[in-house]
This record gives C-alpha cells, structure tokens and sequence, in this order.
C-alpha cells in the first residue's frame, strides 16, 4: 500500500522527536504532505528536509499546544502552506511521575493541559474543515496508560484515560462526515521522553541505568521497548481509506502487556 496517501495532507503535533517524527516520516513515506508542530523550531527543520528527501511536501511550525491562540492558528497556517488537513495525529504529550500523597498541584495540572486539553484544543480545530470535506482521520497517541492504572503516574494516568473518552466520544459524533477517530496504545517506546524518565528512575531509585531499563522492558511480555516505527505504521494504517471500518478504537502496541 506504498503511496496509499498520496495527495493527503497530515498534521502531527510534537513532530520534532520520537514517536511524531516516526510518524511523520512513516505518513510521507505513504506519500501523504506532512506538517509538523512542536514548540522548539530547531528540531523540527531536520525533520521537515527529512520528509521533504522522501519527495513529499513538508511544513514546519511552532505550536504549544497549550496555547489557545497558537493552535487556533494552526489550521489557517497549514492550509497555506500544504493545503487543508485531512489526516491529524495527536501525539503531542508530556510524562511526569509523582507519588500521590503530596501531588504537586502544577504537575496534575501540567499533564492534563497537555495530554487531554491540548488533544481537545487541537481536534476543536482542525475538525470544521474535515466536517466541511466529509473526509478525515484523527488518530490519538494515547498509552496502555488509557487503560491501565500504576503507581506514581495518577495524572498521566487520568489524563490518558481522558484522552481514550474524547476518542471514543468524537468517534460517534463524527462518524456521518467519514471522519474516523482512532487511539494508538504504545507501551514503553524508545524516544526522548522514555530516556528522560529512565534518567528520573535512577535519580530517585539509585538503580544502575541498565537495571532500570531491564526493568521497565520486562513489563513487555516481549522483553524488549517498542520502537517508534512500530507506533507509525499503525498510524499509516489508520490514516488510510481502507481503514474507514475501523473508529472509536484504541489499539495496543505493546507486545502484548494488555490482553485487551
Ligand atoms: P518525546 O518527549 O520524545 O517527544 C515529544 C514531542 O512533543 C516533541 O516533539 C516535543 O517537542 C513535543 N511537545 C512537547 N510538549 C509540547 C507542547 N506543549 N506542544 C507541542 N508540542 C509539544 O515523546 P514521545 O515521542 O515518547 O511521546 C509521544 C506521545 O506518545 C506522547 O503523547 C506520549 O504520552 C505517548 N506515549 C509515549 C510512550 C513512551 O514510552 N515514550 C508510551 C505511550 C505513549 P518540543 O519539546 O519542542 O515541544
């Protein structure tokens, strides 16, 4: 299905590293336009000339998806640059952990400005150009964390689980326009933010790097991280019209860590 999103125009949020830049990459490698957001220019510009080597069309700009008006923008920005957004993936996120019992009030409220707000902010966006075109794709990179409690992580937890309603939600309302509304799942992945919060686990366990890494990739049945790649090409699933049967799903990278 090389090619299969030729003349698509996407938007991944938080396209500079990790998963949204294997996103973007993976969307025009299937020949969609790319356009990605992140907070930092600077890395997004590699990016940008990355998908722009695959021979597709590529605009970057700066959006915090926290910002109201930066996002509201976003849609006239794009537009001018690639054309309307058929294909949005909201991958934007943020991870912090914190024991409960003197939860910073700012960090709860950081992740789900973030995580679920931002997500909100976004699709409320992007979504009256799609309803006028009666075609779009939204697919969220939410986490096993949608569906799943652990310790020390209750506001990425509840901010997740927030993020799988609002998809499950718009799904249903969205579903006459031909617009479908799909969660991804990851489990550990390896990018920036899993590094970060390894290098958390070793200031505050005194654990050895590559005993925490042991330990968090055994909670993968396959012992191993997901790679971002892996995230993508269910993306590039999704975003295609042969996906148009699947929505208000939330699909589990994880190998195999959920059994549902
Ligand atoms: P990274 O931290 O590696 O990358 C995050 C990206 O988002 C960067 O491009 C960053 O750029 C951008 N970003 C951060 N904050 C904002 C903001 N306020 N507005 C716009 N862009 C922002 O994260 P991952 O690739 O690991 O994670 C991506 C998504 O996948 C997140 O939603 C995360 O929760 C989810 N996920 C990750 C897992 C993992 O193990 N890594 C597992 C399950 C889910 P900049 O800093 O310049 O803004």
């Amino acid at each position: 299905m090389t090619d299969s999103l030729t003349g698509r125009v996407a938007l991944v949020t938080g396209g500079s590293k990790g998963i949204g830049k294997a996103v973007a990459l993976a969307l025009a490698e299937a020949g969609a336009d790319v356009a990605i957001c992140a907070r930092k220019m600077a890395g997004l510009e590699p990016v940008a000339d990355a998908v722009r080597a695959t021979g597709r069309r590529a605009f970057a700009t700066v959006c915090d998806v926290t910002d109201a008006e930066q996002v509201n923008r976003l849609p006239t920005v794009v537009n001018e640059a690639l054309g309307p957004i058929d294909i949005l993936v909201n991958n934007a996120g943020a991870s912090e952990s914190h024991k409960f019992v003197g939860h910073p009030d700012d960090l709860w409220a950081r992740m789900l400005e973030i995580n679920l707000t931002g997500v909100y902010r976004v699709c409320k966006a992007v979504v009256p150009g799609m309803i006028e075109r009666k075609w779009g794709r939204i697919i969220t990179i939410a986490s096993i964390s949608s569906k799943v409690g652990a310790r020390y992580v209750a506001a990425y937890t509840a901010s997740k689980h927030g993020v799988l309603g609002l998809t499950r939600a718009l799904a249903v309302e969205l579903n006459p326009y031909q617009i479908t509304v799909n969660a991804i799942c990851p489990g550990y992945v390896d990018t920036p933010m899993t590094d970060a919060n390894v290098a958390n686990m070793v200031a505050r366990t005194g654990k050895p790097e590559d005993e925490i890494r042991r330990i968090i990739s055994s909670g993968n049945p396959q012992g191993r991280l997901i790679a971002p790649e892996e995230v993508a090409a269910v993306a590039v699933m999704l975003a295609g019209e042969a996906a148009r049967g699947i929505t208000a799903q939330a699909i589990n990278v994880d190998g195999g860590t959920l059994t549902y």
